[in-house]
């Protein structure tokens, strides 16, 4: 199964000039689903995870699945304000000015092996920042898991010395 095909391009979403790649397709299709879960799944070759972190929002997706699927805790990573516990914070640049984010203080014990999913890796601002705030709390990155990565925008090299991993890449 191509998993492609469930990928449909958007484009001018959010904004003009952006080609936006939505995975709600793959989402809508079960045995698309599952096949993807495989494939982020089988990437760890057995590797022992302790917690899955999901970026908001769509990192919450197959953050959940890849967690149960590992028999690991799930932890959400959200933007400001919307995690009711104590919480420790990174804010990081932008195109255009900065953003912030969020996660719970005790979501992840020291020396814990930490698995850090998100649909898209783009800039890879997103996914320096999550790793960030998982090293902030003595968490030790596994690896960075993706359902996507888009090549041209070059976030590895924000991202140097992690092992990540995509399902599909552009
Ligand atoms: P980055 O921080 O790597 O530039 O952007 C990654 C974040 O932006 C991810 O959280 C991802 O959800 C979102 N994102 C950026 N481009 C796309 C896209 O084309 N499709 C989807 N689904 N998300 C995107």
């Amino acid at each position: 199964m191509q998993l492609e095909n469930y990928i449909r391009d958007i484009q001018g979403f959010p904004k003009e000039g952006i080609l936006f790649k939505d995975i709600t397709p793959l989402l809508n299709d079960a045995q698309a689903t599952q096949e993807c879960l495989k494939t982020l799944a089988a990437s760890l070759k057995g590797q022992k995870i302790n917690k899955v972190v999901g970026a908001e929002s769509r990192g919450f997706l197959f953050g959940i699945l890849l967690a149960q699927e590992l028999n690991a805790g799930f932890v959400p990573v959200r933007k400001p304000g919307k995690l009711p516990y104590d919480t420790v914070s990174v804010s990081y640049d932008l195109e255009y000015g900065t953003d912030i984010l969020e996660i719970h203080k005790d979501a992840i014990q020291k020396g814990d092996k930490v698995l850090i999913h998100d649909d898209v890796l783009a800039t890879g601002g997103t996914a320096k920042a999550v790793c960030e705030l998982v090293e902030k709390l003595g968490g030790e990155i596994v690896q960075l898991n993706f359902l996507m990565e888009l090549t041209f925008l070059n976030g590895r090299e924000k991202l140097n010395g992690y092992d990540i991993f995509a399902a599909v890449t552009y």
